[in-house]
């Protein structure tokens, strides 16, 4: 077996052996252990955004969309309105999700280099009575944003509205207390910031908001009042369970808890980050975003606008060397991102440079 490369990308990421390892035996989907695990799982996730008061853990198969879209489906009521905050590609996605439902939607959208603007949220929202629903991205990894999720959960309370959050790519890392911050749900999967394996999505859904959300998704394998259901019936999933990666998570939620929380992993985020940041710049990169909000998950640099760069020259020499990166998705300025997520730290950022450096000083004389 070939070694793993590392994989500096938003996910799927790289992983722990012993992350890795809890996948290696079977477990029958109505075995006492596997349903003891589930509820293991699901206290830990409740626990990670300090949720276990309010709001019920429901995980799901899938990858990240599919538990987005479950959240709208079978949160957002057919009257209602939803109004959805967009700068970046996952606020588009959201988007495209609601109005696929038929659901009623207005959207507000700022550049991709902007964050989110509670105060122009307060103004739509005062200027609209008909929106009973926000929805926003946390960090938009589009780009590597962080938006504002305190100030604009306190906007979106004041006025009595609801608001559902992907926290897909900052959720484990980035502080989300839901104990203080009002979101009636905050979606994410288990492999990004938790650095699990790809496989589960999950919502952390206030109770009242589960209970009363009864009979409004029209599917049936994304219906998260179901699958809620499901497991408070019996504590088993619904359908067939991805046991290996269940398991997988567990594991990855139990490291993070030694790790020292989201906090101590932020941290360690933050200063692979500050390396590759400082590093690129040497080598003549520069990032994309204001450092005021960039949030240390993943960066977007500018593409060099010099004759030697070609963007898949470089992933193929660097991918050779062991190391995946990933391209860019922003609408207007050419660029690549490196993720500063998974089980990585500054010494792999370290090596990945002096990688980065050669591969440069060979594109440049060829
Ligand atoms: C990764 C991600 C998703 C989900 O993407 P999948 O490819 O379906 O896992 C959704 N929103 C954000 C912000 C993400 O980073």
């Amino acid at each position: 077996m070939t070694r793993s490369p590392l994989l500096l990308t938003p996910g799927p990421l790289t992983t722990h052996h012993e992350t890795r390892e809890a996948m290696l035996r079977d477990w029958g989907s109505r075995d006492a252990a596997f349903i003891a695990m589930t509820a293991d799982l699901r206290r830990r996730l409740l626990a990670v955004a300090r949720a276990e008061a309010g709001h019920i853990a429901i995980p799901l198969q899938g990858s990240g969309t599919f538990i987005v879209e479950a959240a709208i489906a079978t949160l957002i009521a057919p009257a209602a309105t939803l109004l959805i905050l967009i700068n970046g590609h996952y606020g588009e996605r959201m988007t495209a999700i609601a109005r696929r439902l038929g659901l009623r939607v207005e959207v507000a959208q700022w550049p991709e280099d902007q964050a989110v603007d509670p105060q122009q949220v307060d103004a739509l929202l005062a200027a609209n009575d008909a929106i009973t629903d926000v929805a926003v991205v946390h960090c938009e990894t589009t780009s590597g944003l962080l938006n504002p999720l305190e100030a604009i959960a306190a906007v979106v309370k004041r006025h009595g509205r609801r608001l559902l959050v992907d926290a897909m790519s900052s959720f484990g890392a980035l502080p989300i207390d839901l104990g203080r911050t009002p979101a009636v749900a905050v979606m994410a999967s288990s492999n990004k910031c938790l650095e699990g394996v790809p496989g589960i999505g999950f919502a952390l859904v206030e109770r009242g908001a589960i209970e009363r959300s009864k009979g409004n998704c029209r599917s049936m394998s994304l219906d998260l009042h179901d699958q809620w259901q499901g497991f408070e019936r019996n504590g088993q999933w619904r359908f067939t369970p991805p046991v290996q990666v269940v398991a997988a998570l567990v594991t990855a939620l139990q490291r993070l808890e030694r790790e020292g929380g989201p906090a101590a992993r932020l941290t360690r985020y933050r200063r692979n980050l500050d390396v590759l940041a400082a590093g690129m710049r040497k080598l003549g990169f520069a990032l994309f975003l204001d450092p005021i909000v960039q949030a240390p998950i993943i960066a977007t640099f500018h593409a060099p606008r010099e004759p030697w760069y070609e963007f898949e020259t470089m992933f193929e020499a660097l991918a050779a060397e062991g190391f995946v990166i990933y391209p860019g998705k922003l609408t207007r300025a050419d660029s690549f991102r490196i993720g500063c997520i998974g089980d990585v730290d500054h010494h792999d950022f370290e090596r990945f440079l002096e990688v980065m450096g050669s591969v440069v000083k060979r594109m440049r004389k060829n």
